[in-house]
């Protein structure tokens, strides 16, 4: 421990970490840190730019140029700046996921984005979500959850998530894009998605959202209790 609390959630797409992990940032005064959304930003850049995703030195090169970083609007939004330029809602059209997905899955990218990770969490207590927090970017975590759900449930969820956006999209486009996602991070070599070993596993396919957030607040008043007693 470094002196501040970490929670960190892991899990496939669209389980809803970020929904959980934001209302229970709120609820116990930790900082939320969506990862996901630091490499959305950087799929955005190699988008515009309009270079190969799975070309590494072609990313990196890119990346050394960028100016990624976060920053938390007056009501304790997260907002990711590009070179200056708050691009939160245009990192969340979908063809920008595919493109996270992709550059995620270059080690190089991987370890040039860790410390920028573990910088907010020796600084706050933070409840972080991702794909690898629990197992790369925060392995002494004082609690980790893995929370998941089948595709079918997480495409629907999704489609509902993007309609209140005013994004139109078919079922089966949402749920391809998450069969692809689901493939890409789970067998990419560098950090691929998979439960810690200490992971608390929160499976949400059958149950609603409230439901999944008590049992999520409860792992953490308990975590946290046995934590300060030690
Ligand atoms: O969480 P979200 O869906 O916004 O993340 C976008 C993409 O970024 C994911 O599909 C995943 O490939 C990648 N990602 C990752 N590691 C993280 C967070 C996200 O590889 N810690």
């Amino acid at each position: 421990m470094n002196g501040h609390y970490a929670i960190a959630i892991d899990g496939p797409s669209g389980a809803g970490k970020s929904t959980q992990a934001k209302r229970l940032a709120k609820e116990f005064s930790f900082i939320y840190v969506d990862t996901g959304a630091i490499y959305r930003t950087l799929g955005l850049a190699c988008y515009r730019a309009e270079i190969d995703r799975k070309d590494a030195a072609a990313v990196m090169e890119l990346l050394k140029t960028l100016d990624i970083s976060i920053r938390y609007n007056e009501a304790g939004e997260q907002c990711m700046l590009l070179n200056g330029e708050d691009v939160s809602k245009e990192i969340r059209q979908p063809e920008i996921s595919i493109c996270a997905s992709d550059v995620s899955a270059l080690p190089e990218v991987r370890r040039f984005l860790l410390d920028m990770q573990r910088r907010f969490a020796r600084e706050n207590n933070v409840v972080m979500d991702g794909r690898d927090i629990g197992t790369v970017v925060l392995p002494d975590a004082e609690l980790k959850i893995f929370l998941t759900a089948s595709p079918e449930a997480r495409a629907r969820r999704r489609l509902l998530d993007l309609k209140e956006k005013g994004i139109e999209e078919s079922f089966e486009d949402v749920l391809r894009d998450i069969n692809y996602r689901d493939e890409q991070d789970t067998k990419r070599a560098a950090a691929p998605l998979r439960q810690a070993e200490d992971a608390v596993l929160v499976d949400s396919s059958d149950i609603g959202f409230e439901e999944t957030f008590a049992r999520l607040c409860e792992l953490v008043i308990r975590r946290l209790a046995a934590v300060r007693e030690d």
